[in-house]
């Protein structure tokens, strides 16, 4: 009879934890959707695609946004709601390109069977280092370069037209707004690095996540401390010693931390080679946006800030 009453209780209390976990979702930045509500329910998996998504969705989407800002998306690991909330959507939208490698599984226990916008298709990738299995589908960080980042939300706009046609034309308004911005950037990027020498032009970041924003601004990557495009691999001693003495050979200035990693590795690095780090408030956005309220909790945001950064430590 106790035993009875006891696991009645204990799956009572599951649902409620369940039901609870939502219902923070609902009142934080997870969810803005009201029951009865005509918005198009949308779940975007990371901060990035998440902000495209409210940018060219306006007022016509609710976004439900999976991955919290700073929270590392190569090693996440969904929650029951996130189940729940994309259950509940009408739309998905992933960044793609193997960054989301836990969304497939979410997406069949959730048991939702509607659209999955991939903002990748059509970017023109960067292949993952040979042996980086992990990275097998190439590099996944694209929108670090604004090209990129314009290709994904007319991917995004697309299926947001798709999934609601009744507010077609305000979401390609939307789109026509937000890729005057994006030129901006790239404009400002070009601007800020052209007052850098080309020999000053190098980078050396936590992870290997800045591929594309190299290959736009023609930097040079000397090295990561994580040596990889994912984030779970670790140096090895002589990998170590390998990056401090390419950071001496080539004259690098600095180390760049991101904000979603810990610094450790990397502050051990920069004090064997003798060069600054540059983290804290100044971490790059490699991997995620700033929380809430703060300069990088938008994509424009977070990029500029990015550019700031690594300009003012190289030219120093
Ligand atoms: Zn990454």
């Amino acid at each position: 009879m106790i035993r009875t009453g006891k696991t009645r209780n204990t799956l009572l209390l599951g649902a409620a934890l369940v039901l609870g976990l939502a219902g923070c979702g609902d009142a934080g930045n997870k969810a803005d959707a009201a029951p009865g509500s005509e918005k198009l329910a949308v779940v975007a998996t990371t901060p990035q695609v998440a902000d495209f998504v409210r940018n060219i969705g306006g007022g016509d989407v609710a976004v439900t946004q999976i991955i919290e800002p700073g929270v590392d998306p190569h090693e996440y690991e969904p929650t029951p709601a996130d189940i729940q909330a994309i259950g509940q959507a009408k739309l998905v939208v992933k960044s793609g390109v193997g960054l989301e490698r836990w969304l497939d599984q979410t997406i069949q226990s959730a048991g939702f069977s509607g659209p999955v916008v991939d903002s990748s298709l059509g970017v023109p990738l960067r292949q993952g280092e040979p042996g980086d299995d992990e990275m097998k589908d190439g590099d996944p960080h694209i929108w670090h370069d604004p090209r990129n980042a314009k290709i994904m939300v007319a991917d995004i706009e697309k299926g947001l037209a798709g999934a609601d046609p009744a507010h077609s034309s305000a979401y390609a308004r939307n789109l026509a707004a937000y890729e005057s911005k994006l030129d901006q950037l790239d404009a400002g990027n070009v601007a800020a690095f052209a007052k850098l020498p080309a020999d000053d032009r190098k980078l050396v970041t936590n992870h290997d996540a800045f591929g594309y924003y190299v290959d736009r601004y023609h930097l040079q990557f000397v090295g990561s401390v994580i040596p990889s495009m994912d984030t779970s691999a670790e140096l090895s001693a002589k990998q170590l010693d390998g990056l401090v003495a390419k950071i001496k050979a080539t004259g690098t200035k600095a180390i760049f931390t991101e904000s979603s990693l810990p610094p450790k590795t990397a502050d051990a690095i920069a004090r064997q080679a003798g060069v600054k780090v540059i983290g804290g408030d100044d971490a790059l956005y490699g991997d995620s946006l700033g929380p809430a309220g703060s300069p990088g909790a938008t994509y424009l945001g977070a990029e500029e800030h990015n550019t700031q950064v690594i300009v003012s430590a190289l030219e120093g």
